[in-house]
């Protein structure tokens, strides 16, 4: 039975990722085809999001991607994870640092190559990782951990697509993610989004701040969309405004706060005026809460007609 899961090598195994799967981060499958466990044949397991449908948490080196953001930018990452066991009453993985992407290869190219220099004789990963202590794998990693603002250019794409990285996750997902409803995924990551608002602007860096905000803005609308019914594709920014608005007919009262926060955001956002942040994020936020409200009672009535 095929289970969407690809099989790049013997020992590596990838979910669908941003290939086929809609709650997908980044391309798993592509990367994948990249990585090897080395002369050990090491188990390497690779997710497009934190669902972890590939389970990384049993495998000797474990990715799931997200998108991290470096100088303001969003950047394809993935969170690796180390030493778990598929044997029975074997440890699970811990977590280790986050590389961009477009390094993965060498990071998991490093870790097997010292694994195989290090380890004693008969020694598993398992153990050697233990052994060694996730402040190794942080100094081991460290170069390529490392974002440089000259580097944005290069790391802000992933695996298989030229285009400057977004997280477009719009609709259901495959394996364990399709337990997810999309509309709860938008919500947290609105939730994400406005804490990372919240710790750039305590920071004094508006302009981050300001695309943060924006970024909420865009999942607002994806998540009134999806959950009256509408959206199957996502709107161009310009015109999401209006496709909130036809698709809201019976709540004109979410919509048109919908087109009032936004102008007022957009009115801030050409001078970042610190002295009425605090005035358009409290407003911005009660705002928020209602449309979250709207997205939950749509919500509750589509599931009720299913
Ligand atoms: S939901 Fe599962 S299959 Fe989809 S990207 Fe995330 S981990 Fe992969």
């Amino acid at each position: 039975m095929d289970l969407g899961l690809v099989e790049p090598g013997s020992n590596v195994v990838a979910c669908p990722g941003t290939t086929t799967c809609q709650l997908g981060i980044t391309s798993s499958r592509v990367v994948a085809r990249l990585l090897n466990g080395g002369s050990n044949d090491l188990t390497v397991r690779v997710n497009g999001c934190q669902n972890n449908c590939a389970h990384s948490d049993i495998a000797d080196i474990g990715f799931y991607g997200k998108g991290r953001r470096h100088f303001g930018q969003l950047i394809p990452t993935y969170a690796l994870r180390l030493g778990g066991s598929g044997m029975a009453g074997g440890d699970l993985a811990f977590g280790g640092p986050e590389v961009p992407a477009v390094r993965v290869p060498a990071a998991t190219k490093r870790i097997t190559d010292t694994f195989e220099e290090q380890r004693e004789e008969g020694e598993k990963f398992s153990t050697w990782s233990r052994r060694v202590g996730p402040d190794f794998f942080d100094k081991l990693l460290e170069d390529l951990v490392q974002v440089r603002e000259f580097e944005l250019p290069m790391l802000q794409r992933d695996h298989g697509n030229s285009a400057v990285f977004k997280v477009q996750s719009t609709g259901v997902g495959e394996c364990a993610g399709a337990s997810i409803d999309p509309v709860d995924k938008l919500l947290l990551d609105i939730a994400y989004e406005r804490n990372l608002r919240d710790a750039f602007a305590a920071k004094r860096k508006f302009k981050e701040a300001a695309e943060s905000m924006d970024n909420v803005f865009s999942l607002v609308g994806r998540a009134l969309l999806i959950a009256s019914g509408a959206a199957e594709t996502t709107p161009a920014e310009d015109q999401m405004v209006a496709a909130v608005t036809a698709a809201l007919p019976d709540d004109q009262a979410t919509a048109e706060a919908y087109a009032e926060r936004y102008t007022a955001f957009v009115e801030w956002a050409a001078d970042l005026d610190e002295l009425v942040y605090p005035k358009l994020t409290e407003e911005t936020d009660a705002w928020l809460k209602r449309a979250r409200m709207s997205c939950r009672t749509m919500q509750a009535s589509r599931n009720k007609k299913k």
